[in-house]
C-alpha cells in the first residue's frame, strides 16, 4: 500500500494529473529513510533534512513531525517486510504549466515503501567498483531535489562501466557520489569533504562522524583533492539503503590493496551495533 493525498491504496491504483509540477519541472523534494524491524532510522534527521529542502525551494511543508511520523508509520504497516526503505515525495502540486509558483495550490505528498536491501555480505567482503566523472550539477546539491537527472547520467555512466557508483570531482575536488556521499582514509585517518551547497548532507554520513567521535576514530572533516582520491588507502560509500560499503576499484585500479581495509571493517561493525541499539532503544 502506498499514501497519496491523503488516501492509501495499492501502488497500481495510484494517479498523477499530467501536470503535476514534479512530473513538468521535476519541482519537488524528497526522503528515503530505511526501517529495521518496522521502526524509521534517524526519522527526526530525515524530517529535519526534509525541511531544509522544502525551505530550499520555499515550498511550505504540508504536515507537522507528528503527522509525518503517523503517516510513515501507517505505510510500514502496511507493508510486509520489517526491514523497508521508505520513499517519501512532496511536489508543488498540480497547476497550469507556467514556471511561476501557482497560487492557492496544494502540493502532492507520495509515500510508497520497498524491501531494503542493504548490500550481500559477498559484496561487502570483495567490495565496489568506483568510477570517477566531472560533478557537472546545479550549486544546491544540499537539497534533496527529485530533478535528478544529472545524478541519473552520472550514476549510468558507473553502470555502463561495469561499476557501481561514480565519484564527482569539482575543480580538483571530490564533493560526493551520484548517490552517495564518500570518505576517505589516508594515513589510516578517515575524511569527509565538509557539508556544504555541494553535496547532500547525508544521514548515514552523520552516523559514521558520530561514531568516529564517540570510538575515538582519527578523522578530519575537510576539502579531499583529486590526488587525495586516487590514493587513497581505503574509500567508503555512505548511504541510507547501502549503510557503508568499501569501494576497492576506482576507474579500473584497485584502491590501496584492493581489498576492504581496516576502517572499513571497524566502521561497518560500529553501524550494524549502532543500529541494533537503535532498535532496542
Ligand atoms: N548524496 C546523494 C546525492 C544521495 O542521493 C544520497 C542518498 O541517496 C546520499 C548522498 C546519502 O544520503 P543518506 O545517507 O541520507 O542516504
Amino acid at each position: 500500500m502506498i499514501y497519496l493525498n491523503g488516501n492509501f491504496m495499492p501502488i497500481e491504483e495510484a494517479r498523477i494529473p499530467v501536470l503535476d509540477r514534479g512530473f513538468i519541472f521535476g519541482d519537488g523534494v524528497y526522503e528515503v529513510i530505511p526501517v529495521y524491524s518496522r521502526k524509521p532510522f534517524r526519522l527526526i534527521e530525515h524530517l529535519q533534512r526534509l525541511q531544509h529542502s522544502l525551505d530550499g525551494i520555499r515550498l511550505q511543508n504540508p504536515h507537522s513531525d507528528d503527522e509525518w511520523r503517523s503517516l510513515l508509520e501507517q505505510v510500514v504497516a502496511e507493508n510486509e517486510n520489517d526491514d523497508q526503505s521508505l520513499y517519501l515525495h512532496v511536489t508543488r502540486g498540480v497547476a497550469k504549466r507556467d514556471h511561476a509558483f501557482p497560487k492557492g495550490v496544494a502540493p502532492t505528498v507520495f509515500i510508497m515503501s520497498n524491501p531494503l536491501l542493504t548490500p550481500p555480505r559477498e559484496l561487502l567482503a570483495t567490495g565496489a567498483a568506483a568510477i570517477t566523472a566531472n560533478d557537472n550539477r546545479w550549486l544546491r546539491c544540499d537539497i534533496k531535489a527529485i530533478s535528478l537527472l544529472p545524478n541519473v547520467l552520472l550514476r549510468q555512466m558507473a553502470i555502463d562501466a561495469g561499476a557501481m557508483e561514480t565519484v564527482l570531482l569539482r575543480e580538483g575536488f571530490m564533493t560526493e557520489g551520484a548517490a552517495s556521499n564518500i570518505f576517505v582514509v589516508r594515513n589510516d585517518i578517515l575524511l569527509a569533504p565538509p557539508k556544504n551547497h555541494l553535496m547532500l548532507p547525508g544521514i548515514t554520513y552523520d552516523v559514521v562522524l558520530e561514531l568516529a567521535d564517540a570510538y575515538q576514530i582519527p578523522y578530519e572533516v575537510r576539502e579531499i583533492s583529486e590526488y587525495e582520491v586516487r590514493t587513497a588507502q581505503e574509500i567508503l560509500l555512505t548511504s541510507s539503503t547501502k549503510e557503508i560499503m568499501p569501494i576497492t576499484r576506482l576507474d579500473g585500479k584497485p584502491v590501496g590493496d584492493g581489498k576492504p581495509g581496516a576502517m572499513f571493517e571497524q566502521l561497518y561493525r560500529l553501524y550494524q551495533d549502532y543500529k541494533l541499539t537503535v532498535m532496542r532503544g
